[in-house]
C-alpha cells in the first residue's frame, strides 16, 4: 500500500513531538571548530559516529588545522584514521582538501556550497551538514536514516536523496527548520531503525502515515488531544 503524504498539521505535530523529546539536538560526532567538523563528516561517509569520534579524539588534539593535519601527510593521516572504513580514499581526500583550505581559504573552513563541495571528498550531503551544523543554514542533508523516515512517515516521499532533501525543505515549518535535520537523524537511528522499528514507543506514532507500523506495536487508538488537533 502506497504512503499517504503527511498533512500539514501532521507535520506540525510531527516536529512538535521531536522537539519536545529532544530540546536540544545535535550532531553525536565531536568536533570544535568547523573545519574540525569538516574533517569527522568527511571520515563518517559510510562508518558509524562511534568509530569516527574513537579515532579523531586521538587525532584532533595531534592535528586540528588545516596546517597541521597537511604536515602528517597521507601516512601520516592514516595511522590515525585507519579503523575507519575507506581510509585509505578518506586520508588523500582530506589531505587534498587541507590544501585547497590552505591555498584558495586562508585555512578557513567556507560557508558556501560551491566552495565546500570543490573540496575532494566533499559531496552535497556533507556540504549540507556542515552548512546547517557550522553554520547555523537551513539545508537538509538526507542520509539514508533521513531518506528511509521521509518515505517511511510520508514526511517527504521521494524517490531520490534529492527529491526527499527538497521536499523536506518544502514541507518543513520555519520554526523547526534549523534542528530538523538532527532531529530526523536520530529518530532514525534510534527509533524508526531500518529492520525493525519501535512503533511501540515512537512519540509520533499517530501521525506517521506507514500502513506497517501497527504490525510494529504502534497504538491503534488516538489520543483525544490528536483528534481534535487534526481537525
Ligand atoms: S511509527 Fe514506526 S514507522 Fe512511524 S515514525 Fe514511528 S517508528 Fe517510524
Amino acid at each position: 500500500m502506497p504512503v499517504k503524504n503527511m498533512t500539514k498539521k501532521q507535520i506540525q505535530v510531527f516536529f512538535e513531538r521531536l522537539r519536545e523529546q529532544r530540546p536540544n539536538p545535535k550532531t553525536e560526532l565531536n568536533y570544535s571548530s568547523p573545519f574540525e567538523l569538516l574533517v569527522a563528516v568527511t571520515l563518517s561517509a559510510q562508518a558509524t559516529d562511534v568509530s569516527v569520534n574513537k579515532a579523531t579524539d586521538k587525532l584532533f588534539p595531534i592535528a586540528n588545522t588545516p596546517e597541521a593535519i597537511y604536515a602528517l601527510g597521507v601516512d601520516g593521516l592514516k595511522q590515525y584514521i585507519k579503523t575507519i572504513g575507506l581510509y585509505n580514499a578518506k586520508a588523500e581526500n582530506v589531505i587534498k582538501a587541507c590544501k585547497i583550505l590552505i591555498d584558495k581559504h586562508n585555512s578557513i573552513v567556507p560557508n558556501n556550497r560551491t566552495d565546500l563541495e570543490a573540496l575532494p571528498g566533499v559531496g552535497r550531503k556533507t556540504a549540507n551538514v556542515v552548512l546547517n551544523t557550522a553554520f547555523g543554514q537551513a539545508t537538509m542533508a538526507v542520509d539514508t536514516h533521513i531518506f528511509r523516515l521521509g518515505n517511511r512517515t510520508g514526511l517527504a516521499v521521494g524517490k531520490n536523496v534529492i527529491e526527499v532533501e527538497q521536499r523536506l525543505l518544502k514541507v518543513i515549518p520555519k520554526e523547526f527548520m534549523l534542528d530538523a535535520h538532527h532531529w530526523l537523524i536520530l529518530h532514525g537511528r534510534y527509533c524508526c531503525i531500518a529492520r525493525k522499528p519501535k512503533c511501540n514507543e515512537c512519540v509520533v506514532s499517530d501521525v506517521c502515515q506507514w500502513p506497517d507500523r501497527f504490525e510494529f506495536g504502534a497504538a491503534k487508538s488516538i489520543p483525544v488531544k490528536m483528534l481534535q488537533d487534526q481537525n
